[in-house]
């Protein structure tokens, strides 16, 4: 039997010990926090590797063998965490207090305090000394908020045994809140694709005083009010679908499954429920929105070029070339330049998985009332990497997080209540111990 109390107090001194390693990327100094896991590590006999992808960044993988029957289990994390400004934060940033029920710091749900509770995910199913059906493999990469050069895009290439073969990943991206008095884990089980993109117009230059009729920002002007009036048809995965089937079911609505009108009708919901979140809306459709104008250098002179940056993210289904077509057709003018300046693929797992079942089971045993659902989230994480080579990667962070604490993830007052670690570690252990057949 395990004794929780004793546990939850190692889970707490570990998170305390993680937060105040800064890691703030750049420079990220992931090596630092590498070491000291490696230490947790080695004293209960768990075998870990250092990899190095630069000078002070390190990532760190520990392993726990299995016996081969089934394919590896992957418990991703990163180390590295956003800025703080001290002066703003009601506790230090790099303190770790505790007060009010919380833990406080930069990375206590970004995302260190998950990585605690993977790291005794590890550790307690090492203690219970038995060989799981397959590999539990632990990856803390460095270098997520700056873009994973430095962490899992390196690692990957580094051939690291088992995680190509992996059958699923467990990664952050997916918290669970309360909605209408349920509480809701979400499973991120999509990650909406990317199209950055530049347009370009040009007018003719000469003195400010004496105005032409082609003034390139008032060109531009026009082109993003036609975007800005823009509404983009409705574009349903089958993980949107699934989400708000399964929140119909959990408020207690039906929802004809097989209607010709299903989508309208989800949509319906959807604008009923979740008009005024942003996160749900941005499931249903492709978004743009422009982020960055640049036109002019000084006040007496008409600007010869006006540029503007369109960030979109796009649903599964839609394609990078696809939705450039349909922005310039709602521009509608042949005279715009266009620059691709970064896509990405949206990524979509299954959850007709046993894994996905182990995680509803598990979170509904240890927390009666709530459900799981699956999430198409707006940003990306490190897991569409593996998605992309066929693995099954979920979003899974076991925590239900109150109005207004997400914000503090990469705002200030970072923190994570000591209920939502100890909840959330048991969840995960759990799951991990059932999903590797302990
Ligand atoms: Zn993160």
């Amino acid at each position: 039997m395990i004794n929780w109390d004793r546990v939850n107090q190692e889970v707490r001194d570990l998170l305390i010990d993680l937060i105040k390693i800064d890691t703030t990327n750049p420079p990220g100094n992931e090596l630092e926090a590498v070491k000291y896991l490696q230490k947790v590590f080695e004293s209960e006999s768990i075998d870990t590797t250092i990899y190095e992808s630069a000078p002070g960044r390190g990532n760190l993988v520990a392993r726990l063998p299995g016996n081969g029957k089934r394919r590896p289990l992957v418990l991703m994390s990163h180390l590295d965490v956003v800025t703080a400004n001290s002066a703003q934060w009601s506790h230090p940033p790099f303190a770790a207090e505790i007060a009010d029920g919380y833990i406080w710091g930069r990375g206590a749900i970004d995302m260190k305090g998950m990585l605690a509770m993977e790291v005794f995910s590890l550790i307690l199913l090492k203690r219970r000394g038995l060989t799981p059906d397959r590999e539990i493999i632990l990856v803390a990469a460095a270098d997520e908020e700056a873009g994973s050069e430095q962490g899992v895009e390196w690692l990957l290439k580094q051939n690291i045994p088992g995680l190509a073969a992996a059958e699923y990943i467990i990664n952050e991206g997916g918290e669970g809140k309360i909605d209408d008095g349920i509480p809701v884990y979400a499973c991120q089980n999509g990650e909406k694709g990317v199209l950055w993109v530049k347009m370009k117009v040009h007018g003719s230059p000469g003195h400010a005083s004496m105005p032409s009729k082609d003034n390139a920002i008032i060109r531009m002007a026009v082109l993003l009010n036609r975007i800005g009036r823009y509404k983009p048809e409705l574009s349903l995965s089958e993980t949107t679908r699934n989400f708000l089937l399964e929140m119909a079911k959990a408020k207690g609505l039906r929802l004809m499954k097989d209607s010709k009108n299903l989508d309208y009708s989800l949509q319906m919901f959807a604008n009923r429920h979740y008009g005024k979140e942003r996160s749900v809306q941005a499931m249903l459709y492709n978004t743009i929105s422009p982020t960055i104008i640049r036109a002019g250098e000084k006040t007496n002179v008409l600007p010869e070029v006006c540029e503007a940056i369109l960030d979109c993210r796009l649903t599964p289904g839609e394609t990078p070339e696809g939705f450039l077509n349909k922005i310039k057709a709602v521009v509608n003018d042949s005279t715009v330049e266009w620059e691709v300046l970064q896509t990405a693929e949206s990524t979509e797992s299954p959850i007709n998985t046993e894994l996905f079942s182990i995680i509803q089971k598990t979170v509904q045993t240890i927390n009666p009332k709530a459900v799981t659902v699956p999430y198409l989230s707006p940003g990306a994480t490190d897991s569409r990497y593996f998605r992309k080579q066929g693995i099954t990667a979920y979003g899974f962070f076991p925590i239900i997080l109150l109005e207004g604490e997400l914000q503090r993830m990469h705002g200030i007052n970072e923190r994570i209540s000591l209920e939502n670690l100890e909840q959330g570690t048991r969840i995960l252990y759990e799951t991990v111990k059932e999903v590797s057949k302990v």
